[in-house]
């Protein structure tokens, strides 16, 4: 498999850049090709602006989204999108290193977003099941802060990590047509002696990153509206339990 892995932290000797290590290094090992996208170390440009593009359709007045259609056509996207978005092309799953900040991703990695997953590259005609990255998969690597795991649980302080992370995974990844494989957590002040359990569990998921089950998202037809038909309004799951 051709691995992608984005990874955004801005210090190379943190969990989070150990994370990104432990993937390349068990990955690798395990025969997959490994290609990191180290956004702070290539200073990749988290502003989306007139700027990323090298002709602009209509110099006017900039339409962000219409030049990222014009852009997408001509191949006219400035050299660091156009390499990001090669990158997705070659990869089989694409995997993304980062820590929590303010309930989301580091600006660099929204940024990131922003720029590389542009309207008639990744998306559009179509979106979420019918987008233009489907038969790629895409998988979650976070740390957060929180003091215990409870704060993000049901009723937690923080509110449910699901919901923060369906702003990634349903509106980002799954709306350009990746199935989302289970994200992996890591708390970072777990105690030291459960972090080395932790790390194999990584490790794990990583040696079955193929297999690894997927999200159950719905597909766009089971919507009428931008609403979920009656008839699915139990989650997938519940439908394959019962089944
Ligand atoms: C701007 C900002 C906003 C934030 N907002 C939120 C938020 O909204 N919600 C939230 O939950 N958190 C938030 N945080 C906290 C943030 O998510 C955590 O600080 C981050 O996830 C920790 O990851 P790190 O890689 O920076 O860890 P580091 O600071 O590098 O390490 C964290 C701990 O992991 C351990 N560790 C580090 N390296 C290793 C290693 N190689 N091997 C074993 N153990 C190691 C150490 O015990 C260390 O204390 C925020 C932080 C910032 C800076």
């Amino acid at each position: 498999m051709n691995i992608l892995i984005v990874y955004a932290h801005p210090e190379p000797n943190s969990l989070n850049g150990f994370l990104k290590d432990l993937a390349v290094e068990t990955l690798s090992a395990a025969g997959h090709e490994v290609i990191v996208s180290d956004l702070y170390e290539k200073n990749f440009k988290a502003v989306a602006d007139r700027n990323d593009f090298t002709e602009l359709n209509n110099p006017e007045k900039l339409n962000y989204i219409q030049e990222q259609y014009h852009a997408s056509k001509n191949r006219t996207f400035t050299s660091d999108i156009l390499e990001e978005q090669d990158h997705l092309l070659w990869a089989d799953i694409a995997i993304f290193q980062f820590p929590i900040w303010w309930t989301e991703s580091p600006a660099i990695l929204k940024g990131w977003f922003d720029r590389v997953l542009a309207y008639n590259f990744a998306y559009g005609p179509g979106h979420y099941d019918q987008g233009n990255l489907r038969g790629k998969k895409a998988m979650l690597s976070i740390t957060h802060g929180a003091s215990s795991l409870a704060n993000y649980g049901a009723y937690g302080l923080k509110g449910d990590l699901d919901e923060r992370l369906f702003n990634i995974q349903h509106e980002k990844l799954f709306f350009c047509g990746m199935d989302v494989i289970e994200p992996f957590i890591f708390h970072s002040s777990t105690k030291e002696d459960a972090k080395e359990g932790l790390f194999n569990d990584y490790r794990k998921k990583l040696l079955n990153i193929s297999n690894e089950p997927v999200i159950p998202f719905h597909p766009l037809s089971h919507y009428e509206k931008g609403q979920l038909k009656d008839q699915y309004k139990t989650s997938i799951q519940q439908e394959l339990e019962m089944s």
